[in-house]
């Protein structure tokens, strides 16, 4: 290949493309002859889908495509002006109308062949109101030989187009340059015949081809599969070389099992661990007492058991002589950690330290020197772990429990330590395997996918707002048998102002109209950490009947006697958030209510009615996924790049996501930095295509 027809060629040595195209060109982000290969269709229209202008009825909905014979704008007598374009077709003429849009009257011309699709409606005859359209050719510029039928066989394809590059330019661009760019895209080809057969995979300029020139959607959704591996398989390349850097490229610890901990834990425990937790175990083990380093993120729905398994992980840790660390997110949770962990410790003659900002000078001076001194083998706390000052003689594992409060960088931090302890996340908002292995492709994932036996399902009801006196009359009930409610409030517009003044608004009615006999308590996060922690302090004491709060009770609060969570304006809740919070209730051995008071149109209900009908954590994830889309998944927005994922469809493709990520692995396990003779497209292909990447997981 001669450098003159390379991928990096600018566009302007294209057939068509002067310097002031060029420069169009460029404003659209496409400079080298590769960006032009990459600019691809957003939408593909089925010709057989395509109905013929002839028989248009009026109630249909559907997608022409005709030449335009006449148009122009008409005023109406309310002031509004409507343009219209009479289309024509083999079968027939309808006139297409777009009320209130007359600037059209600059951007259809007579002679434009013109895909519409909209509704047709009865207004002087048939007519159809378009809600998109698409110039796919305009005459007046099309030359000869190049004018563009509008499809290529019966795929009609539509551009990402701009002002200044309209759709037919593209077209043209495409119809007149694509036999030249395609053969290109071989430069690119980072997969060989075996792999792609394996992968049952097109080549890189076949995908391209059906991708721009589809016969039918079939081809176009096999290039499509083709771009979303490869866009897959170079995030986790470079996810895999954090994972490396993070593991591979320092001495990890090789933990070594005697059982002489975790056995007399294993006799002790009242219950069997369920299946999912024997697994999850086996899977730790097998990295801790593996000389690599651990960086693993654990899965587990509320109340799937995930605290026995980071205990016996520690009791691991400490069998060999080196210690353990727990940092959870708020105080409350560090104490109530503590407690659960000390009594089961107990009768092994086991220390813990509780490591919090609240400690008094002395428990602090304590604790911190027999950490230091190795006396303690495990330490329980709250970020004040990872604070200056706390220091471990042989800190050889670090759990993070509910690690979505902490920010990456907290979490690895704790782990930042000249001992290189391994690393387990533990995470109970439970997200799609798909999207967890997108997100968080430079750790090992575990799957808490089971409940221990015999949990009572909490029962989830819908309430309309004006049934709020209800609600109330449920809540009461339940107050007179001794049991605990929640009232949690949403933050509204994250405004904390709003959403303070509706909670404290609340507490205050809810305090004085609705339960002046009872005890109304107040928590939110604006409240100073102390009391806050007083308050919450006071309902596990079971002091409070019912607490007003905002999402802060989210995390981790375990009141086996609350049995109500009522949850006002549901609708602003994420169906995960949703979940976290219905798992505050359902932890005791009464039977627990989750009640929602919604406002909003059906799709809001619609999506708290699958809230309602379904336990299980993990689904929920992926019909919050679904109903949400995959949109802003990567923090993007900030970046102010395009998006990580154009082609792959998280709910579709995991599939595709396993394979990429294990090949990824598999390469930057034996070459990391990319530098073998056989890693040269990959490299190259990483930094034409993908760069930005590099900047947005910041790996150069
Ligand atoms: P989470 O995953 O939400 O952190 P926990 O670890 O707090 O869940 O466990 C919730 C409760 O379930 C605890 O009381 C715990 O002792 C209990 N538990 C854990 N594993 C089992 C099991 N296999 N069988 C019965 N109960 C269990
Ligand atoms: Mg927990």
């Amino acid at each position: 290949m001669t450098a003159f027809f390379s991928l990096d060629r600018p566009v302007q040595f294209l057939k068509g493309v002067g310097p002031r195209r060029a420069a169009e060109l460029a404003r659209m982000g496409i400079l080298t002859a590769h960006d032009l290969l990459h600019h691809l269709p957003r939408r593909y229209d089925d010709a057989s889908t395509v109905s013929a202008i002839g028989r248009l009825d009026v109630g249909m909905d559907a997608t022409v495509v005709g030449r335009v014979r006449s148009q122009g704008t008409i005023p109406t007598r309310s002031g509004l002006r409507i343009f219209q374009a009479v289309v024509q077709d083999e079968s027939g003429m309808i006139t297409c109308a777009w009320p209130g849009q007359p600037w059209l009257d600059r951007r259809i011309r007579e002679g434009d062949l013109l895909l519409a699709t909209g509704p047709v409606r009865f207004f002087h005859g048939r007519q159809l109101q378009p809600r998109e359209f698409t110039i796919l050719a305009r005459a007046a510029e099309a030359s000869g030989a190049d004018e563009d039928g509008g499809g290529q066989g019966t795929i009609f394809v539509s551009y990402p187009a701009s002002e200044e590059v309209p759709q037919w330019t593209l077209r043209q661009l495409f119809a007149r340059n694509l036999g030249a760019l395609l053969p290109l895209a071989e430069e690119d080809e980072y997969l060989g015949a075996a792999e792609r057969a394996e992968l049952s995979l097109p080549t890189l300029s076949e995908a391209l081809r059906w991708l721009h020139r589809p016969e039918t959607l079939e081809q176009a959704e096999g290039g499509r599969k083709r771009l979303a591996f490869d866009e897959l398989f170079f995030l986790q390349v470079v996810q895999a070389r954090v994972r490396w850097e993070q593991g591979l490229a320092r001495p990890g610890i090789a933990h070594a099992r005697t059982n002489a901990l975790i056995r007399p834990l294993l006799d002790a425990l009242p219950f069997a661990l369920t299946d999912a937790q024997s697994r999850v175990l086996r899977e730790i083990v097998a990295d801790m007492t593996a000389p690599r380093r651990m960086s693993r993120l654990l899965q587990g729905d509320v109340g799937s058991g995930k605290t026995i398994i980071a205990l016996f992980a520690m009791l691991l840790a400490v069998e060999g002589g080196w210690q353990a660390a727990l940092m959870v997110p708020t105080e409350l949770l560090a104490e109530q950690h503590a407690r659960r962990i000390r009594a089961w410790l107990a009768p092994l003659g086991l220390r813990t330290a509780l490591i919090t900002g609240s400690l008094t000078a002395a428990e602090r001076r304590k604790n911190l020197a027999g950490l230091a001194a190795g006396d303690i083998p495990i330490a329980i706390g709250t970020h004040a772990l990872i604070q200056e000052g706390v220091a471990f003689h042989r800190l050889g594992l670090v759990v993070v429990d509910e690690q979505h409060r902490f920010g990456v960088r907290q979490r690895m931090a704790l782990g930042e330590h000249a001992t290189n302890p391994d690393v387990l996340v533990m995470s109970a908002t439970p997200i799609p395997r798909s999207l967890a292995l997108a997100l968080y492709g430079d750790l090992d994932l575990s799957f808490l996918d089971e409940l221990p036996p015999g949990r009572q399902p909490v029962r989830t009801r819908l309430f309309p707002p004006a049934r709020r006196e209800d609600v109330y009359r449920l809540v009461d009930a339940q107050v007179a048998l001794g049991r605990q409610a929640y009232v949690v409030f949403p933050l509204v517009d994250e405004s904390e102002k709003v959403d303070l003044r509706s909670a404290t608004r609340e507490h205050e009615r809810l305090a004085r109209d609705v339960f002046p006999h009872r005890r109304v308590g107040l928590v939110h996060g604006q409240l100073p950490a102390e009391e806050k922690e007083a308050v919450m302090g006071a309902f596990v004491a079971g002091d409070i009947d019912v607490l007003v709060a905002t999402s802060v009770i989210e995390v981790g609060i375990d009141v086996a006697n609350a049995t109500v969570m009522v949850i006002e304006h549901a609708e602003r809740f994420g169906l995960s958030q949703l979940h976290q919070l219905r798992g505050r209730v359902g932890r005791g051995a009464e039977e627990s209510c989750c009640l929602l008071i919604a406002e909003g149109g059906d799709d809001a209900r619609e999506r708290l009615r699958v809230f309602r009908d379904t336990s299980d954590g993990f689904a929920i994830a992926r019909a919050d996924l679904r109903i949400r889309g995959q949109g802003d998944l990567f923090g993007e927005q900030q970046h102010g790049t395009r998006p990580v994922l154009c082609f792959a469809d998280l709910l579709t493709d995991e599939g595709l996501l396993v394979e990429a990520q294990a090949r990824a692995r598999a390469l930057v396990d034996v070459d990391p930095r990319l530098e073998r003779p056989e890693s040269t497209r990959v490299r190259a292909v990483l930094e034409r295509r993908y760069a930005d990447r590099l900047r947005l997981f910041g790996v150069a």
